[in-house]
């Protein structure tokens, strides 16, 4: 059977018929977090007989959320996917990134839960047009049938750009700024959430929205990102 359309690779534009949407080049150029990983934030971790295992990292600062997976890291065709969702309007790319990170979190699905992408602030929102922590919680909880809510955390102003700012302010800086929207509070109380974003750095503005589900009444709060950072920080 031949095809109009030969199928494209989502990173570089190629011809392939690669299934997972991309060429052979760009694939090997991606870094999946398979085998073992932190059960915390899903960062590949050597080989451990001890299960949970974490990353050092998580084992330094335990995050405030309970499980948390990735699926790719920050690096090579990852990171260009995610820049590509983010700042060039690539919207075609998220079914994709969506089906991989449900993929990736697999694992730690809690039933009855409820997909919450975290918060874009207004500004940014209007310019950007889209939250694209949104964009990927919405195909997200549409592959696994579930209950999302865009909008139950806000940004109330605008967070100062975080580069060069220690953990501790970070994360004093985002607490104050991410709130809970009241309305949705019967809809919270004793579910288990799965906070969703884009791409993780430390951790600090997921562990403070998880700190606010928690506190509005979320009985479990685990994570779900597409791109983690490896860094030491
Ligand atoms: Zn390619
Ligand atoms: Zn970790």
């Amino acid at each position: 059977m031949t095809m109009l359309y030969p199928a494209r690779c989502l990173a570089c534009g190629a011809e392939t018929s690669h299934e997972r949407g991309l060429c052979n080049d760009c694939w090997k150029a991606t870094y999946f977090t398979t085998g073992q990983v932190c059960d915390s934030c899903g960062a590949p971790v050597h080989e451990s007989v001890v299960e949970p295992c974490y990353c050092d990292q998580c084992l330094g600062s335990p995050p405030a959320w309970d499980r948390g997976r990735c699926s790719v890291l920050y690096e090579g065709v990852g990171r260009k996917l995610a820049l590509l969702l983010k700042h060039s309007d690539r919207l075609d790319l998220a079914p994709e990134m969506a089906k991989w990170m449900h993929q990736s979190c697999r694992p730690i699905l809690e039933s009855d839960i409820i997909y919450v992408p975290v918060p874009l602030h207004r500004w940014r929102l209007l310019r950007r047009r889209f939250n694209q922590a949104a964009v990927l919680a919405q195909h997200m909880a549409r592959i696994n049938g579930s209950e999302i809510c865009v909008d139950m955390l806000h940004r109330i102003k605008s967070t100062a750009i975080q580069k060069g700012m220690g953990r501790t302010a970070r994360f004093a800086n985002l607490s104050q700024s991410i709130v809970f929207n009241k309305k949705h509070l019967d809809r919270l109380r004793g579910r288990s959430v799965l906070l969703v974003d884009d791409v993780m750095t430390t951790g600090a503005t997921l562990s403070a929205c998880a700190e606010i589900c928690r506190q509005a009444g979320a009985e479990k709060v685990n994570t779900v990102v597409f791109a983690r950072v490896a860094r030491s920080e």
